[in-house]
């Protein structure tokens, strides 16, 4: 049997490392294809696909956009994108400055609360354009300023603590309609986390392609009730483990063990859509939104000293 992992962070966002190391640990669990899904970031993806290729696995091009539909937060996996489609990375460059501006505001609220962490500490150690909460958390605990990561998220960070910052998301029905326009699939990720399903149907309306039927964080009777889902409304299936590497517990890469027929499957609607993509007109670019000031310095370098933390 050949098997996939298809959610993956490399340190391109809050995982802890490098697309070279993702595809040496694939390599070890011996899965035949994983898929580099970084939040709100394709930036991982070309040097994820040359250490895969080198070793044999097979590399699904990816991403993670975190998006909204009527209130409530989804996270949706784009997979097989062109990762240079131009409105692909022009969207991910927004939301890439939408989340160091939250970066920013997390750190002046909690510089309200007596806390002295400077932002600039926060995106030094994120070292990435899509930092999150996690690198805060990290900064606080290199600073001294919470012993455990745990203790930053509930004291500070978690929703509703005094830190949290809302997080302004796209709309779920214009990212799925992104990620078909840059040639992808559009999945939605972990369904049990929504506790909402109610949102697969209407998703589903929206262009939704996949169900991520298999992860770490559902119990084996969720898998068995998505999997129904998937079957009912005719999704394509999909699984990961959400590895994030040293960050948010111990490295989960391989635990998820998706049989890889459905790889071929998502493959083989990827290319009937980009065949259609061909014949069809171009779709209606969306209205230009403001571009949140970039910046530019933070170049990714491998590997920081992530696990010193
Ligand atoms: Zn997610
Ligand atoms: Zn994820």
């Amino acid at each position: 049997m050949m098997y996939a992992d298809l959610h993956l962070h490399s340190h391109f966002s809050d995982g802890t490392y490098s697309p070279e190391e993702l595809a040496a640990h694939a390599r070890n669990q011996r899965l035949a294809a994983v898929a580099l899904t970084d939040h709100d970031s394709v930036e991982g993806c070309a040097r994820m696909a040359t250490a895969c290729d080198q070793l044999g696995v097979e590399c699904v091009p990816g991403t993670e956009l975190t998006a909204e539909h009527e209130g409530n937060e989804l996270h949706l996996l784009g997979y097989f994108l062109d990762t240079r489609h131009p409105r692909l990375l022009r969207e991910l460059a927004r939301f890439q400055g939408v989340r160091q501006n939250r970066i920013r505001e997390i750190v002046a609220r909690l510089n309200h609360l007596q806390v002295p962490l400077q932002s600039e500490a926060v995106f030094a150690l994120a070292n990435c354009r899509s930092p999150g909460r996690p690198h805060v958390a990290r900064a606080l605990v290199r600073a001294g300023l919470c012993g455990t990561l745990d203790e930053a998220f509930d004291r500070f960070l978690k929703k509703h603590r005094p830190a949290w910052v809302p997080k302004c998301k796209m709309l779920a029905a214009e990212a799925i309609q992104l990620l078909h326009e840059a040639g992808g699939l559009a999945i939605m990720a972990h369904p049990g986390l929504n506790h909402n399903d109610k949102l697969i149907p209407q998703m589903v309306a929206a262009g939704l392609d996949g169900l991520e039927c298999f992860h770490t964080k559902h119990s084996p009777a969720a898998t068995v009730h998505y999997l129904a889902l998937a079957k009912k409304y005719a999704l394509l299936v999909t699984g990961g483990s959400d590895c994030h590497g040293h960050n948010k517990g111990r490295p989960l890469i391989g635990t998820i063990r998706l049989p890889h027929e459905h790889v071929t499957r998502l493959r083989e609607r990827a290319a009937q859509l980009g065949a259609h993509a061909a014949q069809a007109p171009a779709p209606a670019s969306l209205p230009n939104r403001p571009v949140p000031p970039q910046v530019s310095e933070f170049t990714p370098s491998p590997p920081s000293p992530w696990a010193a933390v």
